[in-house]
């Protein structure tokens, strides 16, 4: 699953969300959220993002491993 982190927040391109294929990226409130259960790894996004604030789970920098927790619990409403 890829995950948005931390270069994100107050930038919001947004141009991921608009090539995304499965439509799984969403608005929030200072950044852009990947919904996991949705997200079919395609990694387009990926090269989209002009700040690089997308990954693919298993490659994300250690410092941004809480954004894995902060994706899924957008949508799982708990923020
Ligand atoms: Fe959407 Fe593909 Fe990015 Fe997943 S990897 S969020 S499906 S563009």
């Amino acid at each position: 699953v890829y995950v948005v982190t931390e270069a994100c927040v107050d930038v919001q391109d947004k141009s991921c969300m608009e090539e995304c294929p499965a439509d799984c990226i969403f608005e929030g409130g200072r950044m852009t959220y990947i919904n996991p259960d949705l997200c079919i790894d395609c990694g387009a996004c990926v090269s989209l993002c002009p700040v690089e604030a997308i990954y693919y789970d298993a490659e994300l920098p250690s410092d941004q491993e809480q954004y894995i927790e902060l994706n899924e619990r957008f949508f799982a409403g708990v923020q």
